[in-house]
């Protein structure tokens, strides 16, 4: 399966630590991994060239906050507040949600994350045997953690649920799927449930991933019953022993963010989702200022409501210049660190992905520049945060392996998939109905 790949002559941006972008330069993949930047190695045999001119090669973005299989509510709930759109709308048909919802859900997802360039997701969701399943046969990277709540008598069923899924993926396919635990949120996870949540984790040695600080009533409610901020309790709790990733982090104070940058924890930013709930906009800039790791994440389609990183590239650096009244601030290069290196970071998967460096593992997308909305050619970091488009993908590589090749999905039916998506989502208002 996997093969000697050369892309030759591509414009290479590589996001590595100097940011370096090589012209008219070779990237050579052996054995899934990147064994040369800029050229290929000495005797380097490929099985497959790949033509580069015209193209900007670089790693796979990586979205680290989304609800994968909620693809099928996309566009079901829209123009509602927050609370009403989340406990009216998509908690009722998630209380009828089955397997095969969460498996086409993933697969419907899984389609438009490889079309949009993204090659690793960070996921919270239910049922995740079945997303590990797919993504398994599908060839991208993961890291599932299994939703948790007791708020509703469930705490222990969804806790003996995660915890097996870990058991039974972690490391799995070939190492592409990684398992930790997601308690949903400090205000659906009582106090002694998330010590519960935080021994499995550190049982395991897996990570954590929480909703976090996002709304004005979540940080107000929390104040009210426990007299600290969600942070300050889930430090106090000492959840930030174990390797976090908290999505949202809009209503942060600076004692807050001390907090979580003592605790390394990664904030996973959503921008499209944050605005389109109108929950407000997370603090990046003053985040990152302050030593905390910020990476990127669309959300659930049924938020935002698409899986598109280049619309959230695009969004984070136009909201913080408004937000902080500074054109200078978040420029695109911090940008795209957020969507790729900060990202394997967030996950703690640095030493593996999120640049183009020789050793990584060959995740990788190949981007079509030859278009109008992409010339001329000034400054390809800025291209990739300003202009480009998730449809300008054509190629995307993981592990060595071509997942879509100028376009075409390899691993992937994509005409009855979508006839799939569309039954299943019938199936799924059915039983909700009844
Ligand atoms: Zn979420």
């Amino acid at each position: 399966m996997s093969v000697n790949l050369l892309i030759r002559q591509a414009t290479l941006v590589t996001v590595n630590a100097r940011d370096e972008v090589v012209e008219n330069g070779d990237l050579a993949i052996a054995a899934g991994r990147i064994v040369g930047v800029g050229t290929a190695p000495a005797g380097f045999a490929a099985d497959r060239v790949l033509d580069g001119r015209g193209r900007i090669v670089l790693p796979g973005l990586i979205n680290t906050h989304t609800h994968l299989s909620m693809t099928l509510m996309r566009n079901y709930a829209d123009d509602l507040a927050f609370w009403p759109w989340l406990l009216e709308r998509i908690k009722p048909l998630e209380d009828h949600l089955v397997a095969d919802d969460v498996r086409i859900g993933a697969r419907l997802g899984l389609a438009e994350l490889i079309r949009g360039g993204t090659t690793c997701f960070h996921d919270m969701y239910f049922h995740l045997e079945h997303v590990a399943d797919e993504v398994a046969r599908t060839g991208l990277r993961a890291r599932l953690c299994g939703a948790l709540f007791d708020n509703s008598g469930q705490g222990a069923a969804l806790l003996r649920a995660a915890v097996d899924l870990h058991d039974a993926w972690h490391g799995k396919a070939d190492g592409r799927v990684t398992v930790g635990l997601a308690p949903h949120s400090a205000y659906l996870c009582s106090p002694p449930y998330l010590r519960e949540i935080l021994q499995e984790a550190e049982r395991r040695g897996c990570g954590l991933h929480v909703h976090l600080a996002e709304t004005e009533r979540e940080i107000a409610d929390s104040l009210e019953r426990h007299g600290v901020t969600p942070a300050q309790q889930l430090a106090e709790l000492g959840c930030f022993r174990v390797p976090t990733v908290a999505a949202h982090g809009i209503y942060l104070s600076e004692a807050d963010q001390r907090l979580l940058r003592d605790g390394g924890v990664s904030v996973a930013h959503n921008p499209g989702s944050n605005l389109k709930l109108a929950n407000g906009i997370a603090p990046v800039q003053q985040l990152l200022d302050n030593g905390v790791n910020v990476s990127l994440g669309t959300d659930g389609a049924a938020s935002n409501n698409n899986l598109n990183m280049f619309e959230e590239m695009h969004l984070a650096a136009l909201l913080q210049k408004w937000l902080r009244r500074d054109a200078e601030a978040l420029p695109a290069r911090e940008v795209l660190r957020m969507a790729t290196i900060r990202g394997a970071q967030a996950l703690k998967l640095e030493a593996e992905i999120g640049s183009l460096e020789v050793g990584k593992q060959a995740d990788v997308i190949v981007l079509d520049a030859a278009q109008p909305h992409l010339a001329p050619r000034h400054d390809p970091v800025a291209l990739l945060v300003y202009s480009a488009q998730a449809a300008d993908v054509a190629t995307v590589i993981v592990a060595g392996r071509i997942l879509m090749e100028d376009r075409v999905l390899q691993t992937i039916d994509e005409a009855s998939l979508l006839a799939q998506a569309t039954a299943q989502t019938r199936s799924l208002l059915d039983r909700a109905a009844r």
